[in-house]
């Protein structure tokens, strides 16, 4: 593996690349960054222990443990309900007055009744005030809570590297969903022969794109790339 550090555009209209590995030199470049490495942080002091978790591994840790889920969208409820069942006692903390309307149908009902029984105790209108080693403060519409807690698993969605994508010259639109400018039809973005692909292409709106609907990216870009190699 090897991470792309810079994009510098050469004299001849081409490219180099540099990355913790090596250089390339190429006529086009495809970034396909996703948004998988750059966690939404919720900014309360603790955070940065290391029983907060913004990805989640797998459930055995958690077997026996007092887990706080931050959230109430896919990640969220597939991972309280998971750790619930392998014996976690389980809490979430839920900014909205619901659980996400996008969930998946055969997972939301699932999430629902364990809340209503009281398998898995759920904070709506709720959000993290503050981390502890031992601790978890939550602000609640009936005031401040101080719940005892082992490990803060939080599934608050994921941001589009943006300062990788500023450093490289991709130019980003000023509204609220902040994609990366691009041609519809093309995919090349503000830079020549730097293409768009992935979920990348959705800025902020993270839930827009997935495999299914960004297949196509690939063909589109390569049909791209070839024709305006023709004319090199
Ligand atoms: C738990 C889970 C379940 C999912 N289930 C489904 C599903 O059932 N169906 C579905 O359609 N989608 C699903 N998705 C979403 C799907 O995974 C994504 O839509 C898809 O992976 C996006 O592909 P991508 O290539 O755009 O980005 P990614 O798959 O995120 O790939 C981006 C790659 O770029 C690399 N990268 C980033 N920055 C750099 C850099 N500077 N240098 C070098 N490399 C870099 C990253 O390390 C990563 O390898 C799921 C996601 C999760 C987390």
């Amino acid at each position: 593996y090897e991470k792309v550090e810079t994009l510098n555009k050469t004299t001849d209209g081409h490219y180099v690349i540099k990355t913790t590995k090596n250089k390339y030199y190429t006529h086009s470049v495809i970034v396909a960054t996703g948004f998988y490495d750059t966690p939404r942080l919720m900014n309360v002091p603790g955070e940065h222990l290391p029983k907060v978790k913004h990805y989640y591994d797998e459930a055995h840790h958690y077997v026996g443990q007092k887990v706080l889920v931050v959230g109430a969208a896919n990640s969220a409820c597939d991972v309280a309900l998971e750790t619930y069942y392998k014996g976690a006692e389980v809490t979430m903390a839920i900014r909205e007055d619901k659980i996400y309307e996008k969930v998946k149908y055969w997972i939301r009902p699932n999430i629902e009744n364990r809340i209503k029984e009281g398998s898995i105790t759920a904070y709506f209108n709720t959000t993290v005030k503050k981390i502890k080693e031992k601790e978890v403060i939550l602000d609640t519409p009936a005031g401040q809570l101080t719940l005892e807690n082992d490990f803060v698993l939080a599934m608050t969605g994921y941001l589009p590297d943006y300062p990788f994508l500023k450093k490289i010259g991709i130019a980003i639109n000023d509204d609220e969903t902040q994609t990366p400018q691009m041609t519809p039809q093309t995919f090349e973005s503000n830079l020549p022969n730097v293409y768009l692909a992935g979920v990348v292409q959705a800025g902020l709106n993270t839930s827009k794109l997935f495999i299914e609907n960004t297949r196509h990216h690939g063909e589109i870009i390569i049909e791209q790339v070839l024709k305006k190699l023709e004319r090199v």
